[in-house]
């Protein structure tokens, strides 16, 4: 697959992630959806220490092992506990602001790479993917093309820790019946758009994926998904390891 990498100008998430480092703060986020209300990313919360972090992220990173691979790192803030605590990380981005962001913050090893091309290659322990992590999967339909990198970057005896969340609330009524279109395809796939100030993204496809389904697609390519942790609001965190 060719190298997807982030424009500038097309990048606000890269730009608010500069601006806050530069500057101690940053204008709004903006997020659009054709599913949801606009709505706003607190820039501050990508600069979260790990006192900060919520207890499915701190389990995953004290579940991290040996060479680490932190995919959509953004500032960093993950490979910077897990650095400080002696760990081998490299930390990954599509977005070459935020990889700048990563190196000033004093990220060892951060790199400008979409997790999808398969042009560059790597052996990891562990690949960790947090903050709704499979959503850079982006539709159910990619889960084989997902597992078969995983495939390709996981050592052996590796895993990946992913935190994802079921949005079945979205379409519970009081009664917890769900009310979906089973036409309209899987319910955790989301799209959104993202502006800061005067610089608007791509629109991109977001998955969130409940455990169930994820196992599904697990085992049809060839892993173990485990459910490591449960959330407070539908979110969990999972191991998915070969076998
Ligand atoms: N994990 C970080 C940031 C999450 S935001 C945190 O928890 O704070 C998601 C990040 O994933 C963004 O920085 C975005 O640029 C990056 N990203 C999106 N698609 C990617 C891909 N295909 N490969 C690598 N990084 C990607």
């Amino acid at each position: 697959m060719k190298s997807r990498l982030l424009e500038n100008e097309r990048d606000p998430m890269g730009q608010a992630i500069r601006d806050y480092f530069e500057k101690g703060r940053a204008g709004r986020l903006r997020v659009f959806s054709p599913q949801f209300d606009e709505d706003e990313m607190p820039v501050d919360m990508l600069f979260r220490s790990e006192k900060q972090m919520s207890a499915l992220e701190r389990k995953a990173l004290s579940l991290c092992g040996g060479r680490v691979l932190d995919v959509g790192a953004g500032a960093g803030c993950h490979s910077l506990v897990l650095q400080a605590n002696g760990m081998e990380v490299t930390a990954l981005d599509i977005s070459p602001l935020s990889v700048e962001v990563m190196r000033r913050r004093g990220v060892k090893w951060a790199r400008e790479a979409d997790l999808f091309d398969d042009s560059w290659t790597g052996c990891f322990d562990t690949v960790l993917m947090l903050m709704n992590g499979s959503g850079i999967i982006g539709r159910l339909e990619r889960m084989p093309l997902f597992f078969r990198r995983m495939k390709q970057l996981l050592s052996p005896g590796g895993y990946v820790l992913m935190d994802s969340s079921d949005l079945r609330y979205l379409y519970e009524d009081e009664d917890g019946v769900m009310d979906i279109d089973l036409n309209a395809g899987y319910y955790g796939e989301m799209e959104f758009s993202m502006q800061y100030k005067n610089v608007k993204g791509d629109p991109f496809g977001w998955l969130y994926v409940d455990f169930a389904t994820l196992s599904y697609y697990a085992q049809e390519n060839g892993f173990r998904a485990e459910l490591l942790a449960e959330g407070e609001h539908y979110d969990y965190l999972a191991r998915l390891s070969v076998g």
